[in-house]
C-alpha cells in the first residue's frame, strides 16, 4: 500500500505543469489542484505563474486556500520534468495535497515585466536587422532592463537613432500573437532566432513563436503585452562596454 502511494506521488510530481500564461498572457488568476509539496515548495496541475527564463524573472503572488487564508509565493522555477515549483515564505503542510486552491500573481509587476519583455523584442529585431547585433544576455527588471549585444561598430550616435526606431514601432500599435511550430521546422527557420547562445524551450517537440504582427516573429517562451502601443516610451539611459565586441544597453520605459 505504502509503495503504491510513493509511486503515485512520483508519477504526479513528474507530470508537466500546464502553463496557463502561454495560453493567455493576461491570465493573472486561476484555480489549480495541488499535486506535490516539498517543505516550502508546491506544485499544481496548472499555473499562471511564469517560472522565469529568457532574462524575465519569475512571478510572485499568493496562493488562496479554500478557507480564504493566503500564502505568499516569493518565486517560481521549473525542474527537468517541466514541473513548475512555487516557492513560499512558509513551510507547507501535507494536508494541502490534492486540494483545489486559488492562484494569484502580482499583476502590476507582471505587466511591467511583460512590457519590458515586449520592447526587447522590438529592440533586438531592429539591432539585428540594421546593425547585425545578436543578443548575448538579457536581464529584465521592474525599474529598468539591460540587454547585451554583440556589436562591433557601436557609436553614441546610434542611441537616439535606436530610440527613435523602437518608439516608432511602439507607437504604430502592432498586435502580438503566439503560435507553435514543430522543432524540425524551427531548425529550418533561422529568422526566428535572436541569440546564438541560448536554445529556445522545446515542449513536446514544439517551439513557441511570438509574432509582432507586421513587424517581427521570434522564438520565445516568455510573457508579453498584446499591443506594442501598451508598452510606453522607450529610452536608452546608459551603455557599457562588456568586452571588445559586447555592448550593454540599459533601457527604461515611461508610460
Ligand atoms: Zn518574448
Amino acid at each position: 500500500m505504502e509503495r503504491w502511494w510513493l509511486k503515485r506521488l512520483f508519477r504526479m510530481q513528474s507530470a508537466p505543469t500546464t502553463r496557463l500564461y502561454l495560453q493567455d498572457d493576461y491570465c493573472f488568476e486561476s484555480e489549480a489542484m495541488v499535486i506535490a509539496i516539498r517543505v516550502n515548495e508546491i506544485a499544481f496541475d496548472k499555473t499562471c505563474y511564469y517560472p522565469g527564463g529568457g532574462g524575465q524573472p519569475a512571478d510572485d503572488g499568493y496562493i488562496i486556500l479554500p478557507g480564504g487564508e493566503e500564502i505568499k509565493v516569493k518565486s517560481a522555477h521549473v525542474d527537468k520534468n517541466q514541473v513548475i515549483w512555487h516557492v513560499c515564505e512558509s513551510i507547507l503542510g501535507e494536508g494541502l495535497l490534492h486540494q483545489v486552491v486559488g492562484l494569484r500573481i502580482n499583476r502590476e509587476r507582471r505587466i511591467t515585466l511583460a512590457s519590458y519583455h515586449t520592447v526587447l523584442h522590438v529592440l533586438n529585431s531592429i539591432t539585428l536587422r540594421d546593425y547585425g547585433g545578436w543578443i548575448t544576455g538579457v536581464q529584465i527588471g521592474e525599474d529598468h532592463s539591460r540587454i547585451d549585444f554583440n556589436l562591433e561598430d557601436f557609436s553614441a550616435a546610434m542611441i537616439p537613432e535606436l530610440e527613435d526606431k523602437v518608439n516608432t514601432v511602439l507607437r504604430s500599435g502592432h498586435r502580438l500573437r503566439s503560435y507553435y511550430i514543430a522543432e524540425d521546422e524551427f531548425h529550418r527557420r533561422e529568422d526566428l532566432l535572436r541569440t546564438l547562445d541560448v536554445k529556445p524551450p522545446v515542449i513536446d517537440g514544439q517551439v513557441r513563436v511570438v509574432e509582432i504582427e507586421g513587424f517581427d516573429a521570434q522564438a520565445c517562451g516568455g510573457t508579453h503585452v498584446d499591443n506594442t502601443a501598451d508598452v510606453g516610451h522607450f529610452t536608452i539611459y546608459r551603455t557599457d562596454n562588456k568586452g571588445r565586441k559586447n555592448k550593454r544597453l540599459y533601457v527604461r520605459l515611461r508610460k
